[in-house]
């Protein structure tokens, strides 16, 4: 069993596969990065898949793939294999922005794959447009579409921001509910990669608005999940993840892994350490020392607050193409 500094179990692990997107989100990678990762600095699938063996031996039954955007990373569905016949029980799961979905649903739902979260920030294709950088809606919406065909779990995630699509929280439910799939709103949380002048909504200005048409009950979080849930009057089931709060670091299960190897702790922090050298020699002593020493240091909290001053004080430097949001 993995446990932190500060006593929580850690068994959940995000990968990030890529740092490259083919979106441009406002509130993620607005411009393209002065330069991307060298490729020969990546990771390889086996590379990373022995490190994932290691944390899976320790105590690791919960594995989101995400990036950049992980349906770019070619063979990935060759990488879900791995990972599934190693232990066809762990929890594998995607977070992708759909738009190759529609191809590659099949593909990685016969590898082994789960669940997929995808996000989805409007219906409207100008907004989503705006948003996104490029025209994306009508391809998104077929991938969502096929991933359900295919019968792969499905959540959405809208990131909701003033002014921009903030109209659309009503919107994105129904369709949601429509499907029979669970949304989850999330709070912007600011970083210094964003477009500056981005306001993002808070939790109870969010819930204020799902309000004006639904009475909604709490359920409270699932597990160490950050999404805190709620129920509205018909019994819709839609979630609402909000960091400014803090108050599901305590229970926090999760570390990041990144492209290049770098084991990062907390999404908020620069802090990692790196398992690339051990990986690459197939040191799974070493992979396993540096994940030890990650888990001594993981912080007790993030530092995202609520603030409209957006001061660099309150801006994580973490890109989230990176860490995988
Ligand atoms: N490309 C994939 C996607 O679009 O889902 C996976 C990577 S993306 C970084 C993962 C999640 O992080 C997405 O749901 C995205 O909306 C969210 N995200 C990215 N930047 C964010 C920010 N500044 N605030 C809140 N959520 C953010």
């Amino acid at each position: 069993m993995l446990i932190d500094g500060h006593g929580r179990v850690v068994n959940y692990l995000r990968v990030s596969v890529t740092e490259r997107c083919n979106f441009r989100c406002q509130y993620c990678m607005p411009e393209k990065p002065f330069s991307w990762t060298p490729n020969e600095n990546l990771l390889s699938f086996n590379e990373l898949f022995l490190f994932i063996k290691v944390a899976i031996d320790e105590g690791v039954n919960k594995i989101r793939i995400t990036g950049g955007e992980p349906l770019l990373r070619e063979d990935l569905d060759k990488f879900i294999s791995m990972i599934h016949n190693y232990k066809s029980d762990i929890d594998l799961a995607i977070t992708t922005n759909g738009y190759l979905l529609d191809t590659m649903a099949k593909r990685l739902k016969d590898a082994g794959l789960k669940r997929l979260n995808i996000s989805l920030d409007s219906l409207k294709p100008k907004v989503a447009q705006k948003i996104a950088q490029k025209d994306v809606l009508e391809r998104v919406l077929k991938g969502i579409d096929r991933a359900l065909e295919v019968g792969l779990g499905v959540k959405i995630n809208m990131v909701p921001l003033k002014g921009i699509n903030d109209n659309e929280i009503i919107d994105i439910m129904e369709y949601s509910k429509s499907r029979g799939i669970k949304v989850r709103y999330i709070e912007y949380m600011e970083n210094s990669h964003a477009i500056e002048s981005l306001q993002g909504m808070h939790g109870k200005e969010i819930l204020a608005k799902i309000k004006e048409k639904y009475r909604i009950y709490a359920l409270g979080r699932e597990g160490a999940s950050p999404s805190f849930n709620y129920k509205t009057e018909d019994g819709y089931e839609f979630g609402l993840i909000d960091p400014h709060k803090h108050d599901f670091c305590e229970s926090c299960n999760r570390i990041r892994l990144t492209a290049e190897g770098f084991l990062i702790p907390c999404l908020y922090f620069d802090e990692a350490l790196s398992i690339a050298k051990s990986v690459k020699d197939g040191d799974i002593k070493g992979a396993s020392e540096v994940l030890r020493e990650v888990l001594k240091n993981k912080p007790k909290e993030n530092r995202w607050t609520i603030s409209n001053s957006n001061s660099q004080e309150d801006i994580s430097t973490r890109a989230f193409y990176e860490t995988g949001g």
